[in-house]
């Protein structure tokens, strides 16, 4: 093996296999999954074509683009950076410094709602807030499953929004879809029949715990919520309450140990609970729901 070309003359199958082990060796969780991803993404080939062609040699150029990659996940970048998108709802968002990379436990949020509107037949959500929009995941799942509804998403980051914008128009959600700079809801105004946001929530000290994927490529102005974590909360909710319309629902996001604290704050913006606390599939209190009283 070339030290400059690591995986010139190797088979396709043989450097997915040497970057797996190098991987795993560095404690990366997924190797061969990732190796998967990243040799695909560099030879420019998906899942199919990556198999069929398993026997096919490397080249020079595709063995730089593997070991350039290589080197950025062992640096612990995440796989979804690297490639520059990631898929969350069934929508492939593109992202950016600026954003976080949608996880699957925010889902919680869009499906919390989705059954929230569709038990309450009749009710349908049509004009949608969301809070620190990032790349615009939440409101553009919501968006693309309530073709009557219109949205609005705010940010504090204006690069974020350029991003949330340009995945609007990647759906086809541009039309519905509209973006203000703001420091959380403050330039919103009239009613909102849903209001939804990921907020940050890490408690400042924690910061510095979290995995390396998290903590050295996540923007930290969308991790960090202050001393106990709530701080984003105590200034969304109120607003978020002043903005709602008749029977309107806020949810958010929390965090593992945050249902109970966001609760309180939620009935304190005097918001009534209509269902407790909605697990993630790791079964974690991952969202929380408060509704505004019909008159
Ligand atoms: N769930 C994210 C994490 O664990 C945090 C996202 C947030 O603060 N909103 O890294």
């Amino acid at each position: 093996m070339n030290v400059n070309d690591p995986f010139a003359g190797l088979t396709i199958e043989a450097s997915r296999r040497a970057l797996a082990a190098q991987f795993k060796a560095s404690g990366i969780e997924t190797p061969d999954l990732d190796a998967r991803l990243l040799i695909g993404a560099a030879l420019g080939l998906d899942h199919t074509r990556l198999a069929a062609q398993a026997a096919r040699l490397i080249t020079t150029d595709e063995s730089k683009a593997i070991a350039s990659f290589a080197q950025r996940r062992m640096a612990h970048e995440p796989v979804a950076r690297i490639l520059g998108h990631k898929e969350f709802w069934g929508l492939d968002f593109e992202l950016s410094a600026a954003t976080l990379v949608p996880r699957p436990d925010t889902e919680t949020v869009v499906e919390a709602a989705l059954e929230f509107f569709r038990s309450n037949s009749g009710i349908k959500p049509f004009r949608i807030a969301d809070i620190g929009t990032g790349s615009g995941a939440i409101l553009l799942a919501l968006l693309s499953e309530f073709p009557d509804a219109t949205g609005i998403g705010t940010d504090i980051s204006a690069a974020a929004l350029t991003t949330a914008e340009l995945n609007a128009r990647r759906f086809g959600l541009a039309g519905r879809a509209s973006f203000v700079q703001c420091d959380y809801a403050a330039t919103l105004s009239g009613s909102f029949d849903l209001i939804v946001s990921n907020p940050p929530y890490i408690r400042s000290s924690d910061i510095a715990t979290l995995d390396r994927d998290v903590r050295d490529h996540d923007p930290h102005l969308a991790l960090d919520g202050g001393t106990d974590g709530l701080d984003a909360y105590r200034a969304i909710i109120p607003q978020a309450a002043a903005l709602l319309g008749p029977d309107g629902v806020l949810i958010v996001e929390t965090g593992h140990d945050q249902s109970t604290p966001v609760s309180d704050l939620m009935r304190a913006a005097k918001l009534t609970l209509p269902r407790p606390p909605v697990a993630d599939l790791g079964g974690i209190h991952r969202a929380v729901m408060g509704r505004k009283a019909a008159f």
